[in-house]
């Protein structure tokens, strides 16, 4: 069975298509997440660089600070700068890609919300995701077969 997604920035030069499911979905309502998106949190689906396809477009990475001070590049549409993926700790067979790009965003649910105490008091979570006031361990949420994907990005 051959899954693809397609997706893009708001003014159509960068077009994607991702060729697998992700091995994991997160939603992220750190207060990072918070500023960068200028929303309530970001939807970050966990995709191999290998797998996401550029159809179409140039990308710029910018650096943007972070609390933690590890590298946290996110990637843009040179044109109209809409942000499509981010890659952190300088993991070149990784993205972290915004789920909200996808022409389809429905379909890539969230597996986990982290950072929930900083969620703000008017989101509601359905139970269908695993919830964290943090984080989590990835090897114990994670299905086997994804998380075998994680490790061999990690070597990559
Ligand atoms: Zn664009
Ligand atoms: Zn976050």
């Amino acid at each position: 069975m051959l899954e693809t997604y397609s997706g893009g920035c708001a003014c159509g030069a960068v077009r994607y298509e991702v060729m697998v499911p992700p091995m994991f979905v997160h939603c992220c309502h750190c207060t990072e997440c918070q500023r960068l998106t200028g929303s309530a949190f970001v939807m970050n689906a966990l995709i191999e660089t290998a797998h996401i396809q550029i159809k179409s477009g140039d990308l710029t990475p910018i650096s943007v600070p972070t609390h933690s001070g590890g590298p946290h590049d996110i990637y843009h549409c040179s044109s109209c700068q809409t942000a499509l993926w981010s890659d952190y700790g300088r993991k070149p067979a990784l993205r972290y890609l915004r789920v909200g790009t996808l022409d389809e965003p429905s379909r890539m649910p969230p597996d986990v919300h982290i950072f929930t105490r900083s969620k703000l008091p008017w989101v509601n979570l359905s139970n269908e995701a695993a919830v964290f006031d943090v984080y989590y361990h990835q090897e114990t949420l994670w299905p086997a077969e994804n998380y075998a994907r994680r490790r061999a990005v990690e070597t990559a």
